[in-house]
């Protein structure tokens, strides 16, 4: 390790935080782009730290 993500605008949480995990963005589809920009949210990854198997 030692290379960790920084937070991105659409993580609900800091990566490796319990109870989370890595989905697919919501506003970019997991494609990293919106209208051939770099999607702000997953600042292009295509992935968001979201909180799991709590709804
Ligand atoms: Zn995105």
């Amino acid at each position: 390790m030692g290379d960790t993500d920084p937070a991105k605008p659409g993580d609900e949480a800091p990566p490796g935080t319990s109870g989370t995990g890595e989905n697919l963005c919501r506003a970019c589809g997991g494609t990293g782009k919106v209208a051939d920009k770099t999607c702000t949210e997953c600042q292009g990854t295509g992935k968001v730290t979201t909180g799991i198997g709590g709804a």
